[in-house]
């Protein structure tokens, strides 16, 4: 039987240019570009990887975004994915990340799958959990922050590495594993693969398809909310410190530590 492999990729604002929130603190997502959130990048080439690796496999990959995150599943395509999901929906705006656990679950459980790959982060909320709110919804194990996966024999194996060990890490399928950026290189489309990937298929989803009352997402059934957002102040020039040769300098920078208490 085919090896069910799903990529959650996120759409997110190009980090290169102008980002910003919208009156009501919420990132905004509709007048900014945006990019296949780059972390996410591995986490498609890791499947990819596996599927070369299986007998019969499908890479699906799925995103919940606005419109032009459509852009963010057809990098994903023409990396070589299969098909790939959207969920859209007005009623999404402002959806944290229990919410985006349960849109992204229902949407994986319609699709189907054996085996579910994320990144390590977002590139934009960077909070990195969830991975694991996803494997909780969907009732199967976690392997996270891999910087090495494979599947063979109905399991999925992979290597933690931490700052003092390395584990190894195995779970039965059907399972959610994320992978770091250590996780090896992504491909770069190939002009095959741009093309082909215009004629790929893309299925669209909305609330109502996935079951989903508005209440439980967007602003509305968000668990979380931002009360104030203030802009980083602009760095400051920084103080010089020079020194004759006499060792003034080192001086200077003792005390320098010594009055913010440093040292
Ligand atoms: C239109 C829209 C409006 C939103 N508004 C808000 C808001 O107002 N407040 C708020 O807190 N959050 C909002 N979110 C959700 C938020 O952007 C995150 O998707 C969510 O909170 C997860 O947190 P994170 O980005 O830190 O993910 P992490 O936990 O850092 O992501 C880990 C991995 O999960 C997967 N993943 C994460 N998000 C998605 C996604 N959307 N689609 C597919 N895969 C994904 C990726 O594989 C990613 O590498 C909104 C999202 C959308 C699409």
């Amino acid at each position: 039987m085919s090896l069910r492999i799903v990529v959650c990729v996120k759409y997110v604002p190009d980090a290169t240019g102008d980002r910003r929130f919208t009156e009501d603190l919420v990132t905004d997502r509709e007048s900014v570009d945006g990019l296949l959130s780059e972390l996410d990048e591995y986490a498609v080439e890791q499947a990819l990887q596996i599927a070369g690796s299986a007998d019969d496999a499908e890479v699906t990959v799925v995103t919940m975004g606005p419109a032009d995150a459509t852009d963010a599943l057809r990098k994903a395509l023409s990396m070589g994915a299969d098909k790939a999901v959207h969920v859209e929906d007005d009623d999404l705006v402002g959806t944290d990340a229990p919410g985006t656990s349960l849109v992204l679950a229902r949407a994986i459980e319609k699709t189907g799958y054996d085996l579910v790959v994320c990144g390590m982060a977002s590139t934009d909320g960077t909070m990195g959990v969830l991975p694991a709110m996803l494997a909780e919804r969907l009732g199967v194990p976690q392997v996270t922050l891999l910087s090495e996966v494979s599947v063979a024999d109905g399991l999925v194996t992979g290597r933690r590495d931490g700052d003092t060990a390395s584990e190894q890490l195995q779970a039965a399928l059907p399972a959610v594993v994320s992978v770091t950026d250590q996780s090896g290189e992504a491909r770069y489309p190939s002009f095959k693969g741009i093309m082909a990937a215009k004629k790929k298929p893309v299925e669209t989803l909305d609330l109502e398809d996935l079951e989903i009352d508005a209440a439980e997402a967007g602003l509305e059934g968000a668990w979380t909310t931002v009360e104030e957002a203030v802009e980083r102040p602009a760095r400051t020039k920084g103080e010089v410190v020079e020194d004759e040769g006499e060792g003034e300098g080192a001086k200077q920078l003792a005390g320098f530590l010594a009055d913010r208490k440093f040292i």
